[in-house]
């Protein structure tokens, strides 16, 4: 089996509404009101059509030259065996550097694609590639963005605990005052037993967040996510020895994995297929973490169906997940190109076990949300 084509379709998508985080330095970053997504329609020499999500590509990394992208994108698929992803890696990751987020997420792509493949040839689940599903159904704590109207966030949390949603992660970061007046709001709505995360982006600094996390685990925190500039694990650890809350780092490479363990920086992993570059070297981070004894949440690039249904299967076999997973891209997306978009079970995702990844694409909506499409062959 080989592959024979690529095509690349772009796709806009709108959010339910801007969301905004902190960055380095507790200053807000930019709202995104909406998300830029490539989706690579991938065939085989034996009539097989595996597919990929380039998802949430920050604006300013959009390629210059589409053209060039797909030609890039072409020289790292045809040909290819879809079996062959060791080299796969091995060459994109000779060519591009992990830190950029587009060459990351293209490489997540592809790898999705080839993984895609092979279950379809296989007739089995892409979870059967890894050693089989420890577990069908992922737990999802819903992302509340920094909102400064009490009133939306109130209104947000109580739409999802309806819906049955009991553990939620927000964003904090920027204002400790604003940030704790919206724990306390949506600890007041989701009662004891909930469990609720915080995420401050680094917004905070080494003297900061040990204040800051005490503060705000009045309210029972079941983690902290980036609470400083990430860059150095021992800052990370001198502030995870000052504080009695467990605290999460994203982990998208096994050099920088292993640096936190070395340094005893994190209680867990956040980890999620697009940002480790696929499936492949996102289950070897998850192994560096259980022989660590470290803990895993999924993260998300926030992420539509194709995306998601990759992040379940890959979600489906680790089995030190320890914390809720943030997949709330098919709830936070005001379109979906899936024929049927993904829907929320008390809170919860279920991981299909059709063949591949079980992606089957809604080609009008492709269309709708992407009316030209680039590098059609
Ligand atoms: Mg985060």
């Amino acid at each position: 089996m080989k592959i024979e084509s690529i095509t690349v379709h772009p796709v806009i998508v709108k959010r339910q509404y801007g969301t905004v985080i902190a960055k380095e330095g507790g200053k807000a970053k930019n709202t995104v009101n909406r998300s830029h997504f490539f989706f690579f329609e991938v065939r085989t020499d034996n009539g097989l059509t595996g597919w990929g999500e380039v998802s949430d590509i920050p604006e300013e990394d959009l390629p210059k030259s589409d053209a060039e992208y797909v030609d890039t994108v072409r020289k790292f698929t045809v040909g290819r065996n879809p079996f062959d992803i060791q080299r796969m890696h091995h060459d994109f990751s000779q060519h591009f550097l992990v830190e950029n987020s587009l060459w990351n997420y293209t490489r997540c792509a592809i790898d999705n694609a080839m993984y895609d493949l092979q279950g379809l040839a296989c007739n089995r689940p892409v979870f059967d590639f890894f050693g089989g599903a420890v577990q069908r159904e992922l737990r999802i704590s819903w992302v509340a963005y920094i909102r400064e109207d009490l009133n939306l966030i109130r209104e947000e949390v109580q739409q999802k605990t309806r819906q049955g949603f009991d553990a939620f992660k927000l964003k904090v970061g920027v204002d400790i005052d604003l940030d704790e007046a919206r724990l306390a709001a949506v600890r007041k709505i989701t009662g004891p037993d909930a469990s609720i995360k915080v995420d401050a982006n680094e917004g905070w600094s080494v003297d900061e967040a040990p204040r800051y996390i005490r503060r705000l685990n009045k309210y029972d925190l079941a983690g902290v996510e980036t609470p400083v500039p990430r860059e150095d694990p021992r800052a990370i650890a001198a502030v995870r020895k000052q504080v009695d809350v467990p605290i999460l780092e994203h982990v998208s490479s096994l050099d920088y994995g292993l640096a936190l363990v070395k340094a005893g920086a994190v209680d867990a992993f956040n980890v999620a297929t697009t940002g480790a570059g696929g499936l492949w070297p996102a289950r070897q981070i998850v192994t560096l973490a259980d022989s660590a004894g470290v803990g895993v949440l999924l993260g998300s690039t926030v992420e539509l169906g194709p995306g998601t249904l990759a992040q379940l299967h890959f979600g489906a076999t680790v089995p030190n997940l320890t914390l809720p997973n943030d997949l709330i891209g098919p709830g936070m997306y005001t379109a979906d190109v899936l024929q049927k978009p993904l829907t929320y079970t008390n809170g919860r995702l279920h991981v299909p076990n059709r063949p591949g990844l079980g992606i089957a694409i809604d080609r009008a909506k492709l269309k709708q949300l992407a009316p030209k499409p680039v590098g059609a062959k």
